[in-house]
């Protein structure tokens, strides 16, 4: 469908909002899958990690780079100096980041920046992902990790299924890392995910 859309020039706007859509449509649909079957495989215990040593430094720039690509929202890095070295599966913990600034960009107004923080302390690397948006209510905010729990279906249009934050934890714990969260309606939310240091 992407292809047809890039080479035909002889499609009308009909044509093409509709392929366009089509298209988007089956990009979901395969993200669904893939969110489906890693909590499967979790469930079964069968999630494989390839654990590697990583430089968090380089890998919050890159994922800002990445960030970058596909969304115009300011985003900015607070980094500690000195490196900071951890154990984990690079791509797993490209993952988690992505979804965690994916709903700081769904759930903040445009224009308002994102920050990825990272320092260490008491033997763990630390990465928080801050947002300035709607934040979330006290009572509901051990309740967002649980699979298809979103906060005020009615009030929040943007698409979504509730799984992204039940991957991130899973993902986490899975590298024995941890996750918290704290937050303030309409202040923002700062998500902190952490791993021992190596
Ligand atoms: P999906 O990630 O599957 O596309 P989703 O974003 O709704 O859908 P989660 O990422 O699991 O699902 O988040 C669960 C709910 O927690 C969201 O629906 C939203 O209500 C709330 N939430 C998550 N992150 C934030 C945030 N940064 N600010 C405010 N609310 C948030
Ligand atoms: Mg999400």
């Amino acid at each position: 469908m992407q292809s047809t859309l890039r080479r035909s020039d002889n499609l009308t706007e009909i044509q093409r909002e509709a392929l366009a859509t089509a298209a988007s449509e089956a990009e979901r649909t395969v993200q669904l899958l893939k969110d489906l079957l890693d909590l499967a495989r979790a469930d079964s215990g069968r999630m494989h990690f390839q654990f590697e040593s990583l430089v968090l430094n380089d890998l919050v720039e890159e994922v800002a780079a990445m960030t970058r690509q596909y969304s115009d929202r300011p985003i900015q890095i607070e980094s500690a100096r000195e490196i900071i070295c951890i154990k984990a599966d690079i791509n797993r913990l490209k993952q988690i980041l992505l979804n965690l600034i994916d709903n700081a960009v769904k759930y903040s107004d445009n224009g308002h920046p994102i920050a990825l923080k990272l320092d260490k302390q008491n033997n763990r690397g630390i990465i928080q992902v801050c947002d300035r948006g709607v934040g979330i209510p006290l009572s509901q905010q051990t309740r967002i990790f649980e699979r298809f729990y979103r906060v005020d279906e009615a009030r929040l249009r943007s698409g979504g299924t509730g799984l992204g934050l039940s991957i991130v934890k899973t993902l986490v714990e899975g590298m024995g890392g941890s996750i918290s969260v704290r937050s303030q309606l309409s202040r923002g939310s700062t998500f902190t995910i952490s791993f021992p240091l190596i």
